[in-house]
């Protein structure tokens, strides 16, 4: 069993938190995703990718910043 988070997975692919915004993007249908130390990221869009890619370190130590 795999641990969960309270985020149904859709059955499509494993869930991911985006983590520049926090939205949970099914793996196979993320617009966007990075290569950081060894780890794939995905992310909802490509501006989530981009704000990642300037600061990966920020994002990963503070967790996701931009709230709704
Ligand atoms: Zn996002």
């Amino acid at each position: 069993m795999e641990h969960q988070h309270g985020q149904p997975a859709q059955g499509a692919g494993n869930a991911h938190t985006d983590p520049v915004c926090g939205m949970t993007v099914i793996e196979g249908k993320e617009a966007a995703r990075s290569e950081h130390n060894g780890e794939t990221y995905y992310f909802c869009g490509r501006g989530c990718k981009v704000a990642f890619d300037k600061t990966p370190e920020k994002f990963l130590k503070e967790g996701p910043s931009m709230r709704m």
